[in-house]
């Protein structure tokens, strides 16, 4: 299967992304991730997006453009993937078509996880990351066992330097702005199916799951 998850930053689009992955046996591309690799190893498109990332605003598309034709086109896409953070513009929308159309396959659907904006702040801003695994814990809903360390492997946790308050509220304007219009457009193609991204992770997984059975 080949679909698109979207969703305001910190609805769980990465946590549900993973599982879906698991359960259909299908690539995972979260291009947060990638750019988030890549400044961590200090690349040249790592320095050239690091200060985007920082300040929550949006790696321009052309960047964005080269690296989703290059991971796309990788074997490993072949069986299926779930786009995680892409396409997040109108003209990504565009980039994406024109990936798959030389590809020549096609979206099956796009999920939107909806949840309030004041769910989001919390979750992100309460959300803590080790370093060391990846795992994610947040400082009440998911504390981990002793506070700052993470339970599978002893690092300490940070904060995303984007999930601070202010820079949450202006990833919140980004995406209200440039990513709304994304939405609208899957709408208007019928693709789009919303799902309640409200309450748990296993709650909304299976949401997810029953969903991806009839579509
Ligand atoms: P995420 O982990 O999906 O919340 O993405 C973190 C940050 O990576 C965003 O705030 C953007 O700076 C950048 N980013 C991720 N995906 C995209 C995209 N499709 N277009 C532009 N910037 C992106």
């Amino acid at each position: 299967m080949r679909i698109v998850l979207m969703g305001m930053p910190g609805v769980g689009k990465g946590t549900q992304a993973v599982r879906l992955r698991d359960a259909l046996q299908v690539l995972h591309v979260s291009t947060g991730d990638i750019l988030r690799e890549a400044i961590q190893a200090g690349s040249p498109l790592g320095k050239r997006v690091r200060e985007f990332l920082d300040s929550g605003s949006l790696v321009p598309d052309d960047l964005m453009a080269e690296l989703i034709t290059e991971r796309l086109s990788r074997s490993d896409a072949t069986r299926g993937f779930i786009l995680d953070g892409f396409p997040r513009t109108a003209e990504q929308v565009s980039i994406l078509d024109r990936v798959l159309e030389t590809l020549t396959v096609k979206l099956d659907v796009v999920f939107l996880l909806s949840a309030s904006e004041e769910e989001i702040v919390s979750r992100l801003s309460g959300r803590r990351i080790c370093p060391g695994c990846g795992e994610v814990y947040h400082v009440d809903n998911r504390p981990s066992g002793s506070a700052g360390v993470c339970d599978q492997c002893g690092s300490a946790l940070v904060q995303r330097p984007d999930d601070t308050r202010s820079v949450i509220l202006d990833r919140l304007k980004v995406y209200k702005n440039q990513t709304l219009p994304v939405v609208e457009a899957y709408r208007e193609r019928g693709l789009l199916q919303e799902i309640d991204g409200s309450g748990d992770p296993s709650t909304i997984f299976e949401r997810l799951r029953t969903a991806v059975g009839q579509s």
